[in-house]
């Protein structure tokens, strides 16, 4: 396709259910660079959408049926990327936007991916681990060649972890050609570190978080030591983001999981909760020293940086005027909606947005697919300084742009990704 064949005159795709929010933030991107229509089309709708429904043997001998999604949105600059979530909310209008998400979020990092999301709709606190373990490898049979290591490349998201990578790989290898068994290893990443993957993929998303604070707080003149932040999610992201803020002097003041919020103005001490709550089946409730509290005052904590890093949708209208905080680092993939962001940059708050703020996590994972690729094995202290910069980058790109176009850095940041993607379809055209 050349400039010269497209339509200039086609209309905004509309949007639908779920995909609202992503769509709106990539309409007003596309608007603001003026995307060729024709590129607006293609990008306005996922390419695949696989859904399986396969049985499992219970613990008890019952056989239940489960449903589970992979979206695969767009790979114009390389294979489909992006995680498995284990959630109730897992549904195909989820899974589209978190896809598309991915897409937005490879291309503004500057790595040769495209976008992919899904997952399995159950709640996991409700089987064992044997029949968590039967129900991800019936899943990746049941996905097939859908994935693939130089085709489709999942990862953990919400309740899915190194070791449901491990089981993933582990079936999708057993289940190849004997010669090629060994060579599919980067069919996922996010693997156990003695199973291919990569030191470091666990704290990879965490980091990036704590990163874009500190590149923020370094463009305001800013140090990091005294800020006190609250966290919503204390799993993967929200303690390691937590992890790093603490070591840099600031003070974590209320936590907000699944099973309720705490919080202590004195501060909480990371480690100690990230104990507690193995101890107290992965809740933070009733963590010693701290007060109890309901939803609503979690967010009306007085503090400088929130990070919700659970699920998305969270920082709506009704959330928005409640917080305190001048900063928002968007650990979580969607966390803010629209008419919430609204209110917000109204008044005067800045987000770090999901596709910048939580990219360390697809980062590393790509490091883990070079070193699975390529029969290496990275060490933490090379892993560490190749991801900050990288994120470095991705940031003061976002951040030079939103300057240089009087933007918010959400936009900018889906302003830089689009282009990438735009370049690719315009360079090598539509088949046929
Ligand atoms: P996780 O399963 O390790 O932790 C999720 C946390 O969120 C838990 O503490 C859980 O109790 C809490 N939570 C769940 N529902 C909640 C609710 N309704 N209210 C408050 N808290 C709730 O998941 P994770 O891997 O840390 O992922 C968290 C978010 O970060 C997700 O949006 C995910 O898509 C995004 N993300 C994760 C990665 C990664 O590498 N794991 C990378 C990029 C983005």
């Amino acid at each position: 396709m050349t400039t010269a064949t497209l339509n200039k005159k086609s209309k905004k795709i509309p949007v639908r259910g779920m995909m609202e929010n992503v769509m709106e933030q990539f309409n007003s991107a596309s608007d603001h660079i003026e995307l060729h229509p024709n590129i607006r089309k293609i990008l306005s709708i996922t390419n695949n959408e696989i859904v399986v429904h396969f049985p499992v043997k219970m613990d008890n001998g019952d056989v239940e049926i489960f449903t589970g999604y992979r979206v695969q949105h767009n790979n114009a600059l390389g294979p489909y990327k992006g995680g498995l979530r284990y959630h109730p909310t897992v549904d195909i209008d989820a899974a589209r936007a978190l896809a598309m998400w991915m897409t937005w979020k490879t291309s503004l990092a500057g790595l040769p991916y495209g976008g992919g999301k899904g997952g399995i709709q159950l709640d996991p606190s409700k089987y064992s681990q044997s029949e968590l373990e039967r129900i991800t490898r019936r899943f990746t049979f049941a996905l097939a060649d859908n994935i693939g290591p130089e085709h489709d490349i999942p990862a953990p998201d919400v309740n899915t972890n190194s070791q449901t990578m491990a089981w993933m790989a582990d079936t999708y290898m057993s289940t190849r050609p004997p010669a090629e068994r060994t060579a599919n290893q980067h069919v996922v990443t996010g693997k156990p570190d003695g199973s291919g993957g990569l030191e470091g993929r666990d704290r990879a998303t965490g980091f990036g978080v704590y990163l874009t604070i500190k590149f923020w707080a370094q463009h305001n003149d800013e140090s990091l030591e005294g800020k006190r932040f609250i966290v919503q999610g204390f799993g993967n992201v929200g303690y390691w983001a937590a992890h790093f803020l603490e070591k840099e002097g600031a003070k974590l003041v209320a936590v907000q999981d699944a099973f309720g919020s705490i919080q202590n103005k004195d501060g909480i001490a990371v480690e100690d909760l990230f104990n507690y709550s193995k101890s107290n089946n992965g809740s933070i409730v009733d963590f010693p020293e701290s007060k109890t509290l309901d939803k609503d005052e979690f967010y009306a904590t007085d503090c400088d940086i929130c990070i919700p890093a659970a699920l998305g949708n969270q920082i709506t209208k009704e959330v928005a005027p409640l917080i305190k905080a001048r900063l928002i680092a968007e650990g979580a993939n969607g966390p803010t909606n629209v008419e919430g962001e609204k209110i917000l940059l109204e008044r005067g708050v800045t987000i770090i947005p999901d596709i910048l703020c939580n990219s360390g996590g697809v980062i590393g994972s790509y490091f883990e697919w070079l070193q699975n690729r390529n029969g290496e094995l990275w060490q933490l202290e090379e892993v560490m300084p190749k991801l900050e910069k990288k994120m470095k980058e991705s940031f003061e790109k976002v951040y030079a742009f939103a300057k240089a176009e009087s933007l918010d850095l959400r936009t900018a940041a889906y302003c830089i990704a689009i282009k990438r993607i735009e370049k690719a379809y315009i360079q090598r055209g539509i088949f046929p």
